[in-house]
């Protein structure tokens, strides 16, 4: 695999970041995940300004132009061949001389820019969306800034781990009894002809998937409420599903045991996934 760091394509095996490099020792970065469907980008534009708005909430500074990144996006996804996938960039305040909490000066720490390709053949026809995946509730225990997308990802992990242990695919995070989002992903229930998902705030990313499906939705005619749920809510919906640029729509049949719905993916969740595939596709560049 050819990857990019700091202005350069190498093979995976001959990139390098320095172990002063502040993402490494204080998780001081932003990412973004595209996903790539016959062999173009979904949504760069949406990654790109959510990006600029991580940055811009850190006082960081891209090391290259939004309309560099996206030509450095395309090279990958064309000397890698990817078909579909997922392509993966990282920003972070760079590697000064020393560990210090506080930041340093942009004058002598220059950002450290990673991108790298994910194949993944059957993202789009998968076999995980005709069976829904379920989903166990867990305390939300990250941060307050929610919607920075940073590389702190721990807490994320542990979820999925505790997730993987009860013998479910994800967990939904709770915080003071409603339902935030999904480790990885935006989190909603279906109920008759609307969706209730989170409102935007600092407690759950702006899902770049989610402002796409949320519009997708109103033009289908299906009503859209952004207002918190609790876990007993959500288990007694009609559907269940999440969104992100990984899994685009995923029905979810199970919440801590108790089956939503009938237990099988909804026609609601399934269709709206159709409806984005087939949108984004067409969008992709
Ligand atoms: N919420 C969290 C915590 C995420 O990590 C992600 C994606 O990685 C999402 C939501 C979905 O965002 P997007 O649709 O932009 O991929």
């Amino acid at each position: 695999r050819t990857v990019y760091v700091n202005g350069e394509y190498l093979p995976e095996h001959e990139a390098k970041v320095s172990i002063f490099d502040r993402a490494f020792l204080m998780a001081d970065g932003v990412y973004e995940v595209t996903s790539v469907l016959d062999g173009k980008l979904i949504d760069f534009d949406g990654h790109a300004k959510r990006l600029q708005r991580s940055l811009d909430e850190l006082d960081m500074k891209s090391p290259v132009t939004m309309d560099e990144l996206l030509e450095i996006h395309r090279e990958l996804v064309r000397v890698n061949e990817i078909d579909e996938g997922l392509v993966y960039l990282q920003v972070t305040r760079g590697a000064p001389a020393d560990r210090d909490f506080v930041f340093p000066d942009p004058e002598t720490t220059e950002p450290t820019l990673v991108l790298f390709t994910q194949s993944k053949p059957g993202l789009a026809d998968s076999p995980a969306a005709k069976r829904g995946m379920k989903v166990i509730s867990i305390e939300d225990q990250r941060w307050g800034r929610r919607d920075i997308k940073t590389v702190q990802l721990l807490y994320p992990s542990m979820g999925k781990m505790m997730a993987k242990k009860a013998g479910a695919d994800d967990a939904w995070m709770v915080e003071d009894g409603f339902v935030t989002e999904g480790t990885s992903n935006n989190a909603y229930i279906i109920k008759g002809n609307t969706i209730i998902t989170r409102a935007l705030s600092n407690d759950i990313l702006h899902g770049i998937t989610r402002a796409a499906v949320l519009r997708f939705a109103r033009e289908a005619q299906m009503q859209v409420e952004e207002r918190n749920y609790t876990i007993d809510e959500a288990k007694e919906a009609d559907e269940a599903f999440i969104t992100s640029a990984s899994t685009f729509v995923m029905p979810v049949i199970e919440i801590d045991g108790t089956p939503v719905g009938e237990g099988t993916p909804g026609p609601r969740a399934a269709r709206l996934r159709e409806i984005y595939l087939e949108e984004s596709r067409k969008a992709a560049i």
